[in-house]
């Protein structure tokens, strides 16, 4: 057997499927920008990296220059013997002013200060640590950072040479010269306008740099005279295109989970309004059968309309078949009953015609019992002769054959007669008897006149039959061009839940009651098939034990 889902999990799996693969592309799409955030970040880092690199050399060129130049010079070496102060006045401090050092000084081969200037702002002395002598066993040239309380300074420091030895290696050196600048505000503001760039100098140096969100940081250590670093400086500089491509990832990342929501959102609404809600709906129609709500799904849009459609069409047809077999079942039900009450109607008078005939051949009857005898087989004949008329009646109308014999005549004519017909019956059982005309004598009505009085007849037979004291009347009156006839009684009427069944076919209105009166429960049943063919209408009013009134109409003209 193949294993059956449900529309929930199908479309749940569908829906976990569908997320997670968004969600995927989302997550990618981010990893894959942050990728190339991180090489823009990383290309422009090293890029501040070389230019801040380069920069600092830079600066550092016209140092070692005049540190080198003034250092090979016979008066430069014969003074530091002579130690003349007017002589370093003249030819060494004024290095401060004309190349914008801070610093300068002179030491003897023996590594003793002879001559030591600084420029006002830096107001620095002894700035040369002793270590520093013995760089210079093996160059000539030497470069340093070095810290003081009066702050950063970076020095040039060569051996003294005489004219004759230019590169300072032909000859033992005679004294040591250092240029030195301090790194101060001004400084470090010329190399922020240089590098377009932040510059800070720091003593310390974080494992991680914060760096702004937009910002690239670039940092150079600055080594002092032992080879280690005596301070970092920090260049950091803002970045507009990061800025950007952050924003533009952002916004992509947006777009992308906004639209993955609105995805979701309308998957679910659409599966929600169209596929799930019918269906469910349907279930608990076809459930508790309920057409009403077919209908309703009718109205729902995609193929569920269809469907309700069809299962309203199928309930329908189902209900009337059940409404079918229901009255197939009544009708065999009430057939049965019928022919039971019918062979009874039948076999009452059959009996009396039998059983007078019978003694009529008596020998030596009277004259009198003899009368009584025939009239008594008339009655039996005639209500024999009543009930198959019924029945004929009930199966021509049942064929669809009531024919109808129109033609003009006196209303009140035909009223007199009927009222004729049952005077003597029903004055007999001391009842009173009356009949109102609603039109003058002469008033002509077009209509089938047999019909009439066969409607006329039997409800009067009705109401002489169940009532026993009191008033029967019966008539007729002009309502909005046509005629509303009524025969009212004063019997035992009709309780009200079987008001409407007694013009079904053999119909009793209390089947318990029936064995008391004769009859086959078809009268009503054949008046109203009568009345309707001549275009009318028939209802009544009752109450049980105070009497009965049965309305009809027919057109005043057909
Ligand atoms: P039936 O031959 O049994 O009289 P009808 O079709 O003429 O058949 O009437 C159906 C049933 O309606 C009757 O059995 C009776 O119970 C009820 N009925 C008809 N007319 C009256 C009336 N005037 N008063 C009380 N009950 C009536």
């Amino acid at each position: 057997m193949r294993k059956r889902y449900s529309i929930y999990s199908v479309f749940g799996t569908l829906f976990v499927i569908v997320i997670s693969f968004l969600t995927i592309v989302v997550l990618v799409t981010y990893y894959m920008k942050s990728q190339e955030y991180k090489l823009i970040l990383d290309g422009d880092k090293s890029q501040l990296d070389q230019e801040s690199e380069a920069l600092i050399k830079l600066t550092g060129n016209t140092m070692s220059q005049v540190a080198w130049d003034y250092t090979y010079w016979d008066e430069l070496v014969l003074s530091v013997e002579s130690k003349d102060p007017e002589w370093f006045e003249h030819n060494i401090t004024t290095i401060i002013t004309s190349f914008r050092m801070d610093y300068v000084a002179v030491y003897n081969k023996s590594y003793k200060l002879i001559h030591e200037a600084s420029s006002p702002s830096a107001s620095a002395s002894s700035l040369i640590p002793e270590s520093i002598f013995d760089l210079f066993k093996e160059r000539s040239l030497v470069s340093f950072f070095i810290k003081t309380d009066k702050g950063l300074f970076r020095v040039f420091g060569a051996t003294i040479h005489p004219t004759s030895d230019p590169l300072h290696n032909q000859t033992p050196a005679s004294g040591y010269l250092f240029v030195s600048k301090k790194w101060d505000d001004d400084f470090l503001n010329e190399l922020s306008t240089l590098t377009g760039s932040s510059v800070i100098l720091r003593d310390t140096i974080k494992d991680k740099q914060d760096s702004g969100k937009y910002s690239i940081i670039s940092i150079q250590e600055l080594i002092g005279s032992q080879g280690r670093p005596e301070a970092w400086i920090e260049f950091t500089r803002e970045s507009s295109v990061l800025k950007r491509y952050r924003e533009s990832t952002f916004n992509i990342v947006l777009l992308l989970s906004v639209s993955l929501l609105v995805t979701i959102g309308l998957y679910m609404f659409a599966v929600m309004r169209w596929g799930i809600n019918p269906l469910k709906r349907l279930i608990r129609y076809i459930e508790k059968e309920d057409s009403e709500g077919m209908r309703n799904l009718k109205s729902a849009s995609t193929e569920y309309s269809k469907v309700g459609m069809l299962l309203a069409d199928h309930f329908s047809q189902k209900e009337e078949l059940m409404n079918a077999k229901r009255m197939a079942e009544e009708s065999d039900r009430l057939k049965s009953a019928f022919l039971a009450n019918v062979s009874h109607e039948i076999r009452t008078p059959m009996n009396g015609i039998m059983g007078f005939a019978a003694l009529l051949s008596e020998p030596g009857l009277t004259e009198e019992e003899r009368k009584e005898y025939i009239q008594i087989i008339e009655e039996s004949g005639n209500r024999m002769l009543s009930i198959i008329n019924d029945l004929i009646n009930i199966s021509i109308i049942d064929a669809g054959q009531i024919k109808l014999n129109l033609s003009q005549f006196k209303i009140n004519e035909l009223i007199s007669h009927v009222y004729d017909f049952f005077k003597l019956e029903i004055e007999g059982k001391a009842i009173k008897f009356k009949c109102n005309k609603g039109l003058d004598d002469d008033s002509v009505i077009l209509s089938d006149r047999d019909k009439l009085y066969a409607i006329l007849v039997n409800l009067l037979k009705n109401a002489s039959k169940y009532t026993h004291s009191g008033t029967i009347e019966f008539g007729y009156s002009l309502v909005d061009k046509s005629l509303k006839f009524y025969v009212s009684d004063t019997g035992i009427g009709i309780p009200k839940d079987r008001q409407e069944a007694v013009f079904g076919r053999f119909i009793q209105a209390d089947e318990n009651i029936s064995k008391y009166y004769e009859g086959t429960g078809l009268g009503l049943s054949i008046t109203k098939a009568y009345i309707e063919e001549l275009n009318g209408d028939i209802w009544l009013e009752s109450e049980p034990n105070k009497g009965s009134t049965f309305f009809f109409t027919l057109p005043l003209n057909l």
